[in-house]
């Protein structure tokens, strides 16, 4: 993290801490899953963490938010209400109903496919995206490459959680990638 960065505040850093539930051998054996449930049932952490994941892209001239399915969908669309942004959905292949665009990528367990409409973002789009958890980064970089394609620009990434030992941030270089808690 560059000095010029503050950094989000250990209290809450803390609490995030104390509300993910570590689930080993979900869903496929070897994976240690993390549970962002806790978190999101308690109603001030849930607005806390939304405000702090937003509150380095305020100044940004954010127009869209966009959310990975699913879990990204809980924490984008407050956080698009925050930043007075839309809100796009990243979903998985086949759930849009529109034309769209998709991808296919790698996960820490097995593969899959992301779609965004084609007509999700216009000329001077300023898109944020957001995640639950940066593990190895592929779903990232998918969503990056999509809503690239379709006209939008990334203003940056935010995160709740990053796993570091699976250097996800170095598929993202390009970009501002913040993440509050790091694991
Ligand atoms: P990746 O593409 O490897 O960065 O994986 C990120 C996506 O997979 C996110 O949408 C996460 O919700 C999910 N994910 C990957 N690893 C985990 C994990 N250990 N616990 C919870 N979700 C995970």
């Amino acid at each position: 993290m560059s000095d010029t960065r503050r950094a989000p505040d250990a209290v809450l850093v803390d609490r995030i801490r104390n509300a993910i539930r570590d689930v080993p051998d979900f869903p496929v054996p070897g994976i240690l899953f993390r549970d962002i449930t806790p978190l999101l049932g308690d109603a001030t952490l849930f607005r806390d963490v939304t405000d702090a994941m937003a509150e380095p892209f305020a100044k940004e001239r954010v127009t869209h938010v966009a959310g990975i399915e699913s879990r990204g969908f809980m924490l984008a669309a407050p956080i698009a209400q925050r930043l007075n942004a839309g809100f796009i959905p990243i979903r998985k292949a086949g759930k849009l109903p529109g034309g769209t665009a998709r991808r296919s990528y790698g996960l820490e367990y097995g593969s899959a496919q992301l779609e965004i409409h084609r007509d999700a973002c216009r000329p001077g789009s300023r898109v944020l995206v957001i995640d639950d958890v940066l593990a190895t980064g592929g779903t990232a970089e998918a969503t990056a490459v999509l809503i690239e394609e379709v006209g939008g620009q990334i203003v940056g990434f935010s995160f709740l959680l990053a796993l570091d030992a699976l250097h996800g941030g170095a598929r993202l270089e390009r970009f501002d990638v913040r993440s509050l808690l790091h694991l």
